[in-house]
C-alpha cells in the first residue's frame, strides 16, 4: 500500500532551484534512510511533505489523499487533514522550552480537542514510558540532556498516532555518545513497522534499519536502493563519490 507518492515536485527559493522535478513514492512500513550532502535538498523535500514549504509545481499524495496536484494546493481543511497523517522530528527538538516534558506531549491534542484529557495524559505516560523518560515527565527541556531532549520530541510527535514519522537529522545536534539513546528508539519504532523517512549522516542506521536508501544530491534522487546494495555497489560517480568521503 503506497503512503507517499510524490511526483515532478519543483521547487526554488528565487533563482535556486532546490527540488528539480522530485519523484518517488513509499509504502507502508516502509522506512527509509534519505542520505546526501548538505544543500542537496533534503530538508525542503521532508519540509514540503509536511507543508512547511510550499512548492511550485508537481503533486504530493499522503495515504492516496492530494495535499497538492499538479501545483494547486488542496483547500485548507483538507491540507490539515492530510499534513495531519504525519508527525515531524527536527535536528534541533523545537521543543516549548516555558512547557514541562509531559505539558509538550499534550499540548497539540489538547488543542485538537477530540480526546478526553485523561486518555491524553494516558498516552503521554504510555509514550514517555516508551522513550525511556518517565522519570522526566515534570521537568523542563533545559534540564534535560541533548538526547532526552530528542526522546521527548519523537514522544510529542507520536502523541497524535501519525502514520508517518519524518525525521531530519535527529541525532546531528547531539554529543557522539547521545546518539545511541535516539538511534534506538528509531530501532524499535522501525520494529514496530512505523513509516519512516529518516534524513540521516548515520550510515550505521541507514545500513541497519532502513528498508531503503534515498541518495540525494543537486536537488535530485541521483539512485535509491536497498542498503545492501547500495553500499556495496553504488551505481552512480555521485554516489561512489558521497560514500568515499562519509564512509
Ligand atoms: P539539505 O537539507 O540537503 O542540506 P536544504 O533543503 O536545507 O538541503 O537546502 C537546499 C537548498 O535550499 C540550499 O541551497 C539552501 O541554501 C536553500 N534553502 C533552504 N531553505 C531556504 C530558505 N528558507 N530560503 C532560501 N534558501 C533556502
Ligand atoms: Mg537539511
Amino acid at each position: 500500500m503506497t503512503l507517499i507518492q510524490v511526483s515532478n515536485l519543483k521547487k526554488s527559493f528565487g533563482t535556486n532551484e532546490v527540488l528539480k522535478q522530485i519523484s518517488f513514492s513509499m509504502d507502508k512500513n516502509e522506512v527509509i534512510a534519505m542520505i546526501g550532502p548538505s544543500g542537496s535538498g533534503k530538508s525542503t523535500l521532508l519540509r514540503s511533505l509536511i507543508n512547511l514549504e510550499q512548492i511550485d509545481g508537481g503533486s504530493i499524495q499522503i495515504d492516496n489523499e492530494y495535499l497538492v496536484k499538479d501545483g494547486i494546493y488542496v483547500k485548507a481543511d483538507d491540507i490539515k487533514r492530510v499534513t495531519g497523517k504525519m508527525g515531524m522530528v527536527f535536528q534541533h527538538f523545537n521543543l516549548f522550552p516555558h512547557l514541562t516534558v509531559k505539558q509538550n506531549l499534550e499540548m497539540a491534542p489538547k488543542l485538537l480537542n477530540i480526546q478526553a484529557a485523561q486518555e491524553i495524559e494516558n498516552h503521554a505516560k504510555d509514550l514517555l514510558e516508551k522513550v525511556g523518560l518517565t522519570e522526566k515527565s515534570g521537568s523542563y527541556p533545559s534540564s534535560l540532556s541533548g538526547g532526552q531532549k530528542q526522546r521527548v520530541a519523537i514522544a510529542r510527535a507520536l502523541m497524535l498516532n501519525p502514520d508517518i514519522l519524518l525525521f531530519d537529522e535527529p541525532t546531528s545536534a547531539l554529543d557522539p555518545e547521545l546518539t545511541g539513546e535516539v538511534l534506538k528508539v528509531m530501532k524499535d519504532l522501525a520494529e514496530e513497522s512505523m513509516t519512516m523517512i529518516v534524513v540521516t549522516h548515520e550510515m550505521g542506521f541507514a545500513r541497519e534499519v532502513a528498508d531503503r536508501v534515498v541518495f540525494m544530491d543537486g536537488g535530485e534522487i541521483v539512485e535509491t536502493n536497498n542498503p545492501q546494495e547500495f553500499f556495496s555497489n553504488p551505481q552512480h560517480d555521485r554516489t561512489k563519490l558521497f560514500l568515499q568521503k562519509n564512509l
